[in-house]
């Protein structure tokens, strides 16, 4: 196995094009048990820890853009301000050390429907920034990059630069259901961020569909009948709780039955939602 190790951007970029077989590694946390269980056996691991680039984040286009090898710890410690969806997901992944290691772009990277840091990035209205040294950088839409069960839509030449995600202008929430309380692969999760600018609220579910999806009936509810000013009437609450039940679409697998999943998703939308209006109303009312 050839272990290919660049420096700079450009170089991993020359890489991949070069040999889209190489598999790209960041933290490892997902590449080394596929190699140690010999799920997969790449001919080339392609290193992007060197590549200083990866592991910075700043403002960029009124975005918040969060490098891809930013590991989860640092965004635990220092975007929980501008991103505190995705602040509160990563607090729930693994340990420590794989808080250390692992990355959005790894989670990103791995697609897969449990992972963590997808619900938050939909329900903020997230953009991946991919690149290929032939064609340049694509922005693609949170809502567009899983096309399948640990299926992206990055092209065999491509990595992930960054992902852009706006500063948030009103409470977000994350909550995960596992089978214990750390070190868990989520069972189903969801998030919310509300919008107050543009009168409107964001979801993500997790683990509970082939990908990472929005609730799109559930943020239409919203849009056409929620009063900004007033308190949650609570039937709207409770519809929208069923519409995001609806548009999950799990498994029966060792984590959870479909059912069970249906009917949490429900209950963490109720929950996340109540949670986010409490605060929005502090905040007015502060
Ligand atoms: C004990 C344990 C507990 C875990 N708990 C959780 C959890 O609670 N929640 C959760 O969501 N995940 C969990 N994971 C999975 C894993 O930690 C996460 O998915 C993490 O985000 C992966 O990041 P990484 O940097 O280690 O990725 P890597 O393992 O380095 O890569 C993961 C995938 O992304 C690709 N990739 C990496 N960087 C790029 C790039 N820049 N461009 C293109 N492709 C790229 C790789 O080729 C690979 O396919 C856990 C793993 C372990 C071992």
């Amino acid at each position: 196995m050839d272990f290919l190790r660049p420096t700079t951007w450009a170089e991993a970029l020359a890489v991949k094009a070069d040999q889209p077989e190489a598999v790209p590694i960041q933290g490892g946390t997902d590449v080394m048990v596929e190699i140690n269980f010999d799920v997969r056996r790449p001919v080339a691991l392609l290193d992007l820890n060197r590549v200083a680039e990866l592991r910075e984040w700043g403002p960029a286009d009124g975005y918040c853009r969060v490098g891809a090898g930013v590991p989860y710890t640092t965004v635990v410690e220092e975007l929980g301000g501008p991103l505190p969806g995705l602040a509160q997901a990563s607090r729930t992944v693994g340990s420590p050390q794989i808080r250390n290691r692992g990355s959005v772009g790894g989670n990103l990277g791995a697609a897969s429907p449990a992972g963590d840091s997808h619900p938050p990035l939909l329900a903020a209205g997230a953009l991946v920034e991919v690149e290929s040294r032939d064609r340049g950088v694509r922005l693609i839409p949170a809502d567009e990059f899983y096309v399948g069960v640990k299926r992206s839509a990055l092209e065999p030449d491509e990595l992930i630069r960054a992902v852009r995600v706006k500063p948030a202008t009103g409470p977000q929430y994350f909550s995960k259901v596992g089978t214990r309380n750390a070190m868990v692969i989520a069972v189903c999760s969801f998030a919310i961020a509300l919008h107050p600018d543009e009168r409107r609220v964001g979801t993500g579910i997790g683990s509970a569909a082939p990908t990472p999806r929005r609730a799109l009936d559930a943020e239409k509810l919203l849009a056409a009948e929620l009063d900004w000013d007033a308190p949650l009437d609570p039937g709207l609450l409770a519809r929208f709780g069923e519409l995001c039940a609806a548009a999950a679409a799990p498994i029966d697998d060792v984590r959870g039955t479909a059912g069970y999943r249906v009917h949490a998703i429900g209950v963490l939308a109720r929950r996340t939602l109540g949670w986010a209006w409490n605060d929005h109303l502090g905040r007015r009312a502060a």
